[in-house]
């Protein structure tokens, strides 16, 4: 039996990544499952999937997380302290699909008791790459990615020499709002962005999608995980969704990756590496597809991917200042205290502020990390408080 642990079971990828557990209930033990504030999901999962064990994030729901699991035989804890308890128990394999930063301190949990850590959480990269790898080397850990494009780069790169690759192309379906333009794009709703013409997604990374932001972290995340050169890291919008990266060799040979838009691939992949398995995913048919198309990004229109070259180029804690204001600025849409184009600017000026403070050129710790986090956030909130008094 493997053991195996969920952060964020209740999300998108933690569905997913249950759906294909459950197809084989023989082979896997439940370790932890966790969530957030939708308890009966959480309660429900844990119940159906005999877990040892279920965590929320917020500590004033853990009576009702009690409540919810009442007779099970199903631990109930809550809290962050919990999170990385849940973390410390032995895994064989782990998923990490919390969405935002609070993914980062329970993925090095996970990784420092030497396991394999599925990575979904794309934020604990973006952020504190360095870090996350370091701690695997040091814990012989493995990190595998579950990001659909690194997922496809990962299975590219399969026999292959990293000092042959000459670049690296990931695929962009261009979001909801791929047809309008900027002016169109200065009144949208989060309604609006919330809805993912391909991928069925949480709420937060499909406004990323719409705002390029999510490509603009995959760039990141390419470079960190893969040790890539920034300049050799492209994204290109196609709009089908059916290539999900390519890389290109010294050769010129590219090899794609293909498959429908369908997070289990990627998840599959990781839970079953390093071999293949069956997965219950739509198998594409090229006679009904007919052709695909691909157009360059319009970068004045999404400023997000040009602030992600210049992130990589500052390294350092720059990742962190630029994930942390994007996920502030994310509340900040949300919420309607601001617009859609007025995120890429918070984040925008964030940055300048944080890197004429010279923040984070020490050494990276979660401690570094968590404070150039709060530091961007901080700053975001000023200009939106400002803004605010202004009107
Ligand atoms: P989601 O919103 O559907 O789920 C997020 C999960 O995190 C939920 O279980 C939620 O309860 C939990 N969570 C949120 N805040 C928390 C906190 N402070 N403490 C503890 N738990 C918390 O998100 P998702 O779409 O499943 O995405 C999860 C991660 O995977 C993100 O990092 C996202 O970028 C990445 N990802 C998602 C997809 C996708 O298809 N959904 C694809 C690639 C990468
Ligand atoms: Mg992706």
């Amino acid at each position: 039996m493997r053991r195996v642990t969920v952060f964020g079971a209740t999300g998108s990828i933690g569905g997913n990544t249950l759906d294909l557990i459950a197809r084989a209930p023989d082979e896997y033990h439940v370790v932890a499952l966790t969530g957030g504030r939708n308890i009966d999901r959480l309660a429900a999962l844990a119940r159906a999937h005999r877990a040892e064990l279920a965590v929320t994030g917020h500590p004033e729901l853990l009576d009702d997380l009690r409540g919810a699991l009442a007779g099970s035989g199903v631990e109930a804890a809550a809290g962050e302290a919990a999170l990385l308890d849940a973390a410390a128990r032995p895994a064989d394999w782990t998923m990490s699909a919390i969405v935002g930063i609070a993914g980062l301190a329970p993925g090095l949990k996970a990784l420092e008791q030497g396991g394999t850590l599925a990575l979904a959480n794309k934020e604990s990269l973006v952020a504190a790459g360095p870090l996350l790898l370091e701690t695997a080397r040091r814990h012989g850990a493995t990190i595998l990615p579950v990001d659909s494009e690194h997922s496809a780069v990962f299975q590219a790169l399969v026999g292959e020499d990293i000092e042959a690759v000459e670049r690296v192309i990931i695929t962009a379906s261009g979001g909801a709002f791929r047809d309008l333009d900027a002016r169109d794009l200065a009144r949208v709703t989060p309604e609006q962005a919330s809805s993912h013409p391909n991928w069925d997604m949480g709420q937060r990374i499909t406004i990323d999608s719409a705002s390029l932001f999510n490509k603009a972290l995959e760039l990141i995340e390419t470079h960190e995980f893969f040790g890539i050169a920034p300049e050799r890291i492209e994204a290109i919008v196609h709009p089908e969704s059916l290539i999900h990266a390519l890389v290109g060799f010294n050769d010129g040979a590219l090899m794609a990756h293909l498959g429908p838009p369908d997070m289990r691939h990627a998840i599959g992949y990781a839970l079953h590496w390093p071999e293949r398995r069956h997965l219950p995913v739509e198998r594409l048919d090229f006679a009904a597809i007919g052709a695909m198309t691909f157009r360059a990004p319009d970068e004045a229109k999404y400023p997000a991917l040009r602030i992600a070259r210049e992130v990589m180029k500052a390294g350092g804690h720059a990742g962190a200042v630029m994930n942390g204001a994007k996920e502030r600025a994310l509340d900040a849409f949300i919420a309607r205290e601001c617009s859609f184009l007025e995120m890429a600017e918070l984040v925008d000026r964030t940055l300048d502020k944080l890197t004429a403070e010279s923040l984070g050129k020490d050494t990276m710790t979660l401690d570094s990390v968590q404070h150039a986090d709060r530091r961007a956030r901080q700053v975001v909130e000023d200009a939106l408080d400002l803004t605010a008094s202004a009107g």
